[in-house]
């Protein structure tokens, strides 16, 4: 069995979270059962982009400054940091107010622009990985996810967060290789199988913000802030995750990234295998995410495989004209460069094109970009 504290924790109070954190650590031998002295500590948080903390998108000020000085009581040797979608991190960590924390903290930011490389050897599409040095030259990573909904990847958590080791706008190119979700799945699962092999002889924890959460078009500033009172412990982030989609009462059967993990044995997955401690899932029965638009099952996933049909049956991006301020971050991200934008004007679609990995709507600075009506061969098919 693996273990994954749950902690109810209704509000972004500084002491209550220390307090809650710390009552989720107990049963894994507290925080020094996984920090020494000695050891250097890399807290990594979700800071996909410049929101402020209210919106939800990113690790809340207050939940991150408790696990910092929790971290303190043991060590101050702390870097923290992650890699956001476009912009400068300090652009980001500014907006969030995640900033006025760490410099109150006096904990250093990482340079994610400095890079190493880590492999996997049994890898499905990627092998080898560019990723920021300062994020694994390090002892112990606590790691610092939000509890989100997804458009492409349904949910997003503990795993998927570790996407963020790889450096800003190079993210975009992975969906031109990896093209549909359960490919994007599977090279996920390659990144994460090589973190694990780099920190084989180092410590990961996953503390889960998942106090308020986003629900419906998530990751960004599509979704919806939600309460979930929720915060999770563990050092198995595949074990966290499935957690998580209980907490929510969303659709394990759509969550392919952790059910990829599972299956390769990067984590636990199974549910009837995971010891729950702390609250009980019954006591978040009235929580209620609602899932991203249109998301689909496994079989709708595999038919993806084949680029005409996400063109003839998938919903695509349109862009809302009025809420648009034509900063072109859309274009910039697009993989494909389905989305192309001129001096002045309002971006523009290539359909044909477009692999629909929704990362111009989680960069979009103003919710700007909604889904399209599936089309209705779509709406029979899936
Ligand atoms: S337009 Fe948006 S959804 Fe389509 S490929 Fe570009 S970033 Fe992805
Ligand atoms: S759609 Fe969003 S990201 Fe694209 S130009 Fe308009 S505001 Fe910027």
């Amino acid at each position: 069995m693996t273990k994954v504290a749950l902690i109810k924790c209704e509000e972004y109070q500084l002491e209550l979270i220390k307090n809650k954190i710390t009552e989720g650590l107990a049963f894994f031998g507290g925080l020094a059962s996984f920090i020494n002295k000695t050891d250097k500590v890399f807290i990594k948080l979700n800071c996909v982009g410049p929101f402020e903390a209210e919106k939800a998108i990113t690790t809340h000020p207050i939940f991150t400054k408790a696990v910092i000085q929790l971290v303190k009581e043991i060590t101050t040797n702390i870097v923290i940091g992650d890699n956001p979608a476009t912009k400068d991190l300090l652009f980001t960590l500014k907006k969030n107010g995640l900033y006025n924390v760490i410099v109150e903290e006096n904990v250093e930011i990482i340079n994610g622009r400095d890079f190493t490389t880590i492999t996997n050897n049994k890898c499905h599409v990627y092998s080898e990985f560019q990723v920021s040095r300062a994020m694994v030259d390090v002892d112990v990573m606590i790691n610092l996810p939000k509890l989100k909904t997804h458009s492409l990847a349904y949910m997003t958590g503990a795993e998927k967060n570790l996407f963020g080791f790889i450096f800003g706008l190079n993210k975009a190119g992975w969906h031109v290789k990896a093209s549909n979700p359960l490919e994007f799945g599977e090279a996920i699962n390659d990144l994460y199988g090589a973190i694990l092999d780099t920190y084989k002889n180092k410590k990961i924890l996953n503390i889960m913000d998942g106090i308020v959460g986003l629900e419906g078009e998530g990751p960004s500033s599509g979704g919806l802030p939600k309460q979930a009172s929720a915060i999770l412990v563990s050092p198995d982030a595949i074990s966290l995750d499935r957690i998580a989609i209980e907490v929510v009462h969303l659709d394990i059967n759509k969550l392919f990234i952790n059910n990829i993990g599972g299956a390769r044995g990067y984590g636990e997955n199974n549910l009837e295998k995971i010891e729950v401690l702390g609250n009980k899932l019954t006591d978040f029965q009235a929580v209620y995410f609602l899932p991203p638009k249109d998301s689909l099952g496994n079989l709708g996933l595999k038919m993806l495989r084949i680029k005409m049909i996400r063109n003839l049956l998938l919903e695509h991006p349109v862009i809302k004209h009025s809420e648009c301020i034509k900063c072109g971050e859309c274009a910039k991200i697009c993989p494909p460069k389905a989305m192309t934008i001129q001096p002045g004007q309002f971006p523009k679609l290539d359909k044909s094109r477009c692999i629909r990995c929704w990362c111009c709507s989680e960069v979009c600075p103003q919710n700007a970009i909604k889904k399209s009506k599936r089309p209705i061969a779509g709406r029979i098919v899936f």
